[in-house]
């Protein structure tokens, strides 16, 4: 290691800053967070950094920099453009044994600035010990997508109960286990969610619970989106990763369902259609039962849990239960297959308004009301539409919707596997019984179908777009 990371405690301990500019405000801005006061020595002096040092309680010293300045300070930084003073400053710091910094002068400096996260009480810093400073900083920025900001006030409850803990565990491996289980189970799962003092409580419950007792699980409803990891959010993989059971259905790919904990339980609930492998009211009792045995439950869906998912039903049973639960959003097969296969849904001189409809008719066509979906001016999109297709495409031009209305299919939207197909109203049904695009697959009717000869980017296209 070039450089030991340590974690300088600067509150209100005095740090000579030399330098009036912008590089000198963004390091005031850093030790302001910190709590430093600080004093700032230059000929001039950026008014915004003059505002916030004295803000801060520091101190603003216009004029030249002299050793005298270096009197009860903790920490120095050179900030100038003036190579000659930024030297001074570094011996007179050394030889008072100051730990200087001399900006972009690794030389110079006898600590450096790492890049940071800041999730204060956590905080990460990262180094290259000035090798590559924009590396250090493309880290940071991974770090900060995956890392909540939520971590910050976690990290603040759990710290008001480390006293706590302490006396009532006394061996360290104890703790370990108790705050493991804190924080990874449903006590940071309810700060993440903004429910900090049920999250309080519950701690305090565990705290106070006999040992071995299990509590109440959690069921996260968790959208997994069309199939492409890619397209899962951070949340969703969260919770996979720490799930205990996972019920998945027939839509969750199985590159999604590879990204869950190794060691959870995965259970297949189905269901391909007319083929229930597990009824709904099966899956609300398999969700209630194993989060009564304290199991972090994710039920994963595909596309998102409110978009025909029935996931109002099987909250609708926890709540009735006194299960908590929370719901994650997905990218939805409309939103993910119109991207994919470059078909914008809505569009400024085509479409000014979209809608998902179930193509699953439970006895007839006269289960859609197919007046409302003949306007111009909109996009239709079917979920479930494949195997109606003819009656769709019958009812909607019954109805008075020209023949010549664009109308693409979209088949297992964003795999490897993906292929569109294109045609009218009036001869789709024929171009499908020829090409045969095998489900999942989504239906899309309306202008915008036009442009996707021009903006397809993803996969191929066969039918009315690829003849021309
Ligand atoms: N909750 C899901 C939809 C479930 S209904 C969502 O929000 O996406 C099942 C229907 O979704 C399928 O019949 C099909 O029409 C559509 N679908 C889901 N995933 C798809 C995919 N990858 N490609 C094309 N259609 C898909």
């Amino acid at each position: 290691m070039d450089y030991l990371p340590l974690f300088f405690d600067l509150k209100k301990r005095r740090v000579l800053l030399v330098g009036g500019g912008d590089v000198a405000l963004r390091k005031a801005r850093l030790l302001v967070r910190a709590g430093a006061l600080v004093r700032v020595v230059s000929r001039e002096v950026h008014e915004e950094l003059d505002d916030l040092v004295e803000l801060h309680g520091g101190q603003v010293v216009i004029g030249e920099y002299h050793p005298g300045l270096l009197d009860d300070v903790a920490l120095v930084i050179a900030a100038t453009d003036d190579e000659a003073l930024n030297e001074r400053v570094h011996y007179d710091a050394v030889e008072r044994a100051l730990p200087v910094n001399v900006v972009d002068n690794p030389p110079l400096c006898t600590f450096v600035f790492p890049a940071i996260v800041d999730r204060s009480p956590i905080v990460i810093g990262i180094s290259s010990g000035g090798q590559s400073p924009v590396l250090a900083r493309m880290l940071r920025a991974k770090l900060e997508t995956l890392i909540p900001k939520s971590y910050s006030r976690l990290g603040q409850l759990v710290g008001g109960f480390r006293d706590q803990v302490k006396a009532r565990f006394s061996s360290v491996n104890d703790r370990r286990k108790f705050w493991e289980k804190i924080l990874q189970g449903e006590v940071a799962e309810r700060v993440f969610a903004g429910r900090e003092d049920e999250a309080a409580a519950m701690l305090e419950k565990e705290l106070n619970a006999d040992q071995g007792e299990a509590g109440v699980g959690e069921v996260y409803l968790v959208g997994a989106g069309p199939g492409d990891p890619e397209l899962l959010t951070f949340k969703a993989l969260r919770l996979m990763q720490q799930a205990d059971v996972v019920l998945y259905d027939r839509l969750v790919s199985p590159e999604v369902l590879d990204l869950c904990r190794r060691d959870a339980d995965l259970i297949y609930v189905g269901k391909a259609r007319d083929n229930h492998s597990v009824p709904q009211q099966g899956i609300n009792a398999l969700l209630v039962e194993h989060a009564r045995n304290g199991r972090r439950v994710v039920r994963l869906k595909g596309g998102d849990p409110f978009i025909f998912g029935r996931g109002g039903e099987e909250i609708e049973e926890l709540k009735a239960q006194g299960i908590p639960f929370q719901v994650v959003p997905g990218i939805t097969a409309a939103s993910a297959c119109s991207t994919y296969a470059g078909i914008p849904l809505t569009h400024r001189d085509y479409a000014q308004s979209v809608k998902f409809v179930t193509g699953q008719l439970k006895n007839r066509t006269s289960d859609l009301k197919f007046d409302e979906l003949v306007h111009p001016n909109q996009t239709i999109v079917f979920y479930m539409g494949l195997h109606t297709l003819d009656k769709l495409c019958q009812g909607l031009m019954d109805h008075g919707k020209p023949g010549d209305t664009p109308v693409a299919i979209v088949s297992q939207g964003t795999s490897p596997d993906q292929r569109v197909l294109t045609g009218r109203l009036d001869d789709i049904v024929e171009r499908q019984s020829e090409a045969q695009l095998p489900a999942p697959a989504i239906v899309i009717l309306g202008e915008v179908v036009d442009l996707q000869s021009r903006l397809a980017w993803f996969g191929q296209t066969e039918g009315a777009q690829a003849d021309a």
